[in-house]
Order: C-alpha cells, then structure tokens, then sequence
C-alpha cells in the first residue's frame, strides 16, 4: 500500500533519510518541508522528495507519516503547530532531535486527547556536514537508530517505523527517553563541551607559548575533533538537556580536584590507578568494535617512507568503502604507524587488516 510521508527539514539527516527511505519504499510519496530554497531544489533536482514546500502547515493534512527533521526548538514549536492543525486520522509522528525528553514531553502535552500516535527518534549518526546537499544513502548504516516510546506510541508504531526506515540499513533500539538523555549527556554531550573547552585553553595558551600549536599531535588531534562540531547545534542539545549535563559537569570537577591533589601529595600511587584503571576501562568498553556515536573504524599501518607505499595498500583495497584516509606525519610520539585508514563497519576493517598483513610485512594495529 503507498503512503504519504511528509519530512520537515531537509538538511543532512532529513534528505539523507529521504534517501533511504526511497530506497525501500519507490513506491511511497514523499513530501519536502524546508525553510531555504536550495535544499528544497537539490532535494527535488535529486529525487529525494516528489514535492516541496515552505509552509510547514500546507502538506501536514496529507501525510501518513511526520517525521521532523530540525534542530530540537524548532521540532517543538512545529509539535506545537501540528497540535492546531487537521491532520489525518492515526498520522504517525515522530522526529530526530539529538534529546529526546523536551521533544516527547511536548508532544505528549500537545497530542493528549488527539488521534496522534508519536515515537521519538533518534538515528545516531551524522557529520558536521548540513544540507540536503551533503545527503548519503549509506549515513545511518550499521548505526543505531534509537526510539523512544511514550504514552503515545501504541504497539504498532514502531513496526510501521521500522518498515519505513528499513532501507537505512540502521540497528533500532528502544529505550526511555529520559534515559536516553542521561546517557547521551555522559558519551556525546559532555566530550563536546570537554573538546571544546580543551581547544579554547590550548589556543589562549598557545598566544603565550607558540610551540603549543606546533607541538599538538594525535593525543591532542583525537581529544579535539568535535571541537569543529555546528555551534547551533550544540547550543540547542545543551539547553534541552541542562540538569543532566550540569550533574556531568559537577562530577568531572571533583575528578579534576581528586588528581590534583593526588598530584599535590606526590601520591604516585593514585596517579598511577587513575591511568591504569582508564586504560582497562576503555579496553574492555571494545568501542572501536561496533558502531555508535561518531564511531569509526580506524586501522594503522606501518609504512616506511618510500614512493608508492600509499599506493600499493590502496590498490589492496581496492573495492573496499574507505570513510577516511589520513597521513599521521608529524610528532608520531603517541600515534600508532603512519598511515591511518577509517572504515564504516567493522568487516570492512577486519578484511582489510588481513588482506594488508597477507600481502605487506608492515605492521597492522586495530586500536
Ligand atoms: P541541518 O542543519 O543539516 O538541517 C537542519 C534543518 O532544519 C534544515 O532543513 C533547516 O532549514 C531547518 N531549520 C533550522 N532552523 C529552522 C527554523 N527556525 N525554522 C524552520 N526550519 C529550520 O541539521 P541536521 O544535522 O540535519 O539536524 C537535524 C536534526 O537532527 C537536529 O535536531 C539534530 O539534533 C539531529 N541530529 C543531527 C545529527 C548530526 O550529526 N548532524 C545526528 C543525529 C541527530
């Protein structure tokens, strides 16, 4: 049976979904809400959507199915728009917002009483990249796509958004949103402000000391990187979710001050549990061995510094997706081997780790 689903916001996780969902479903019409023109040409020049518009409440009364595909305030004044308007009988609703409590606590207040049925989502992959033009098919593979079921999802819901979104080729879950919260706060929302902390400081003490900014090297690079997350954003994940983030922060300062005085005291002992205990914790969390938030699949290679050797481990894989290729060449104090290659799941990692050490005597590390 074709469906009508309507996608408001058709930046990179609105389009790229529209791709998947595509994929699987050609059959079903998809309809385009964005406030900018380009995305809505690129999305229909593409074949994203079959129709656009720039009025969010226009297409709202022909759809099945709602998903809202915009940064958390403006999926809640929507939730709130959608609770004055006719829409269909039963329409499914449900969004993308990186939090996930504000958004199904406005729903269940606005769609109480309504013949709405409403999961929050989260699919959690994505990039700095925005706009439908930076669309991928492939964005939420092997990912997770987390639901967050409310007094509002009856128990067909989340079949029916499942079966739309098969052809995203993602790994569903379910958990309460206020538990999703809790732990995205811990493993995504707290390094952000960490990252970001840590780079203002650097750069303001790189001003003083120049050879901060010359001797910054992979510990540093790794530590930072979603420094150069969107502002806007961050801004709007930090403020739906304040509480927990602000408990985060409270409990990071105190292990702050437990290893500052360890280091006070001279307690070499202490200093030396806060490393190892670290250092096995992370091992045994294994996450370089499964997807997540923005977790890649990285490999290092040994290579010595001789024409071609790029070459030569490229055309061995040959056919295989890279995410990302990178040539580690400056201080290699704590970097492992030279070359460092990303993969998007962890067989293509684990193909390309044999096929290297059959085919090289260069050392391969998976870290
Ligand atoms: P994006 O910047 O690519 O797209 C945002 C969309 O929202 C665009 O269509 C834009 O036109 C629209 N928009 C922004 N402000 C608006 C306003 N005031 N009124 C109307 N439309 C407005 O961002 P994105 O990465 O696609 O993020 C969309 C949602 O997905 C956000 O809630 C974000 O938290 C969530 N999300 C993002 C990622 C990621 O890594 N990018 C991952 C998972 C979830």
């Amino acid at each position: 049976m074709s469906k009508t689903i309507y996608i408001a916001g058709l930046g990179l996780i609105g389009a790229s979904m529209a791709l998947g969902i595509k994929r699987d479903h050609p059959e079903y019409e998809i309809l385009g809400y964005n406030r900018s023109k380009p995305s809505r040409e690129i999305a229909l020049e593409r074949g994203m959507i079959d129709r656009a518009t720039d009025d969010f409440a226009s297409f709202a009364p022909l759809a099945d199915i709602i998903i809202l595909t915009l940064p958390i305030k403006q999926t809640v004044a929507f939730i709130q728009e959608l609770a004055s308007l006719n829409l269909k009988e039963g329409v499914l609703i449900s969004d993308a917002g990186s939090t996930k409590s504000a958004i199904v606590n406005a729903a269940e207040e606005n769609f109480v009483g309504k013949s709405v049925r409403f999961v929050g989502g989260h699919p959690m992959a994505g990039s700095h990249k925005t706009g439908a033009a930076s669309a991928d098919v492939n964005l939420f593979e092997n990912a997770y796509y987390i639901f967050t079921p409310s007094s509002l999802t009856t128990s067909d819901t989340l079949e029916e958004m499942k079966n739309l979104l098969s052809g995203l080729h993602a790994r569903f879950i379910e958990i309460d949103a206020a538990e999703h919260d809790k732990v995205t706060s811990q493993v995504s929302h707290f390094p952000h402000i960490l990252a970001s902390g840590l780079m203002e400081q650097t750069a303001l003490y790189a001003r003083e000391h120049e050879l901060a900014g010359r001797f910054a090297a992979g510990g540093f690079r790794d530590m930072t990187r979603i420094a150069e997350s969107e502002p806007g954003i961050w801004t709007s994940i930090l403020l739906s979710n304040r509480e927990t983030i602000i408990e985060r922060i409270e409990d990071f300062k105190g292990r702050l001050d437990e290893i500052g005085q360890a280091i006070k005291d001279e307690d070499e002992g202490q200093i030396w549990n806060f490393f190892n205990q670290a250092r096995e914790q992370r091992q045994a969390m294994e996450i370089h061995k499964r997807g997540g938030v923005d977790s890649s699949f990285d490999l290092y290679v040994d290579v010595p510094d001789e024409e071609d050797v790029i070459l030569r481990i490229l055309e061995l894989l040959r056919g295989t997706s890279l995410v990302n290729i990178h040539i580690n060449e400056e201080n290699r104090e704590d970097v492992h081997g030279i070359l460092q290659i990303s993969f998007k799941n962890a067989q293509d990692l684990e193909r390309a780790e044999q096929v290297i050490t059959e085919n090289t005597d260069y050392t391969v590390v998976i870290k």
